[in-house]
């Protein structure tokens, strides 16, 4: 059951130190700049809302659905989002570090510059994301499939990079036969699995004539 909670209400019950928010339905608000560090708004619903250059450090944002919402700039550190949906969200030029995004699902959603340093994206999916800019150093980035979206200006350095299934966007014209060539992997060079130097190899294979290749990340 989820319950309605206005903006006067939610910002007053937590300057009186309520932290458990649980299960609550925020709508069209307008919550720039609010501090609801250490919050408890598991399976709360976000529709339309604005929260830019807020402080949600630390909260808890697990199996939560957020649709068409603005985080831009807002500091999430910290914070658990696993089992979210983020639907139409723009997470640009936040800071994310050490949040948890374990099974999210992250589509048609903006997350350019945001600082992901040190973040937990395991069994998460990317559709449709705009990644340019984003920090992965230290992330552990493995994820379950990356449709429509470019890792290509991403910072990797020390990130786990394991693809299971193919950024479909990612043809290339095969040298062989001029056929459709796909995205079929995603492999490490030397050290890993987190013991650093992580770079992703990034293997093609050809639709028509099954000719592959490698090109280095
Ligand atoms: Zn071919």
């Amino acid at each position: 059951m989820v319950k309605f909670i206005n903006t006067s209400e939610l910002i007053e019950r937590y300057q009186r130190g309520e932290r458990n928010f649980q299960s609550t339905l925020i709508e069209a608000k307008n919550l720039d700049k609010i501090n609801l560090t250490g919050a408890d708004l598991s399976r709360s619903k976000f529709y339309g809302c604005v929260i830019r250059q807020a402080n949600l450090s630390g909260v808890n944002l697990t199996d939560a659905y957020i649709h068409r919402c603005k985080f831009n700039g807002t500091n999430l550190s910290g914070a658990n989002l696993s089992d979210t949906s983020l639907h139409k969200v723009n997470l640009s030029d936040t800071t994310c570090i050490g949040s948890i995004f374990k099974r999210s699902h992250l589509v048609d959603s903006n997350l350019q510059n945001a600082n992901f340093t040190a973040a937990d994206f395991s069994d998460a999916n990317f559709a449709s994301l705009k990644l340019n800019g984003v920090n992965f150093t230290r992330c552990n980035l493995s994820i379950v499939y990356v449709i429509n979206t470019e890792l290509n200006e991403a910072i990797l350095t020390d990130a786990i990079v394991c693809i299971r299934k193919g950024y479909r966007n990612s043809y290339r014209v095969c040298v062989k036969c001029g056929g459709d060539a796909y995205h079929s992997g995603t492999t490490f060079t030397s050290g890993a699995f987190g013991s650093g130097n992580t770079e992703a190899d990034v293997y093609f294979s050809c639709y028509d004539c099954g000719h592959h290749w490698c090109e280095y990340k």
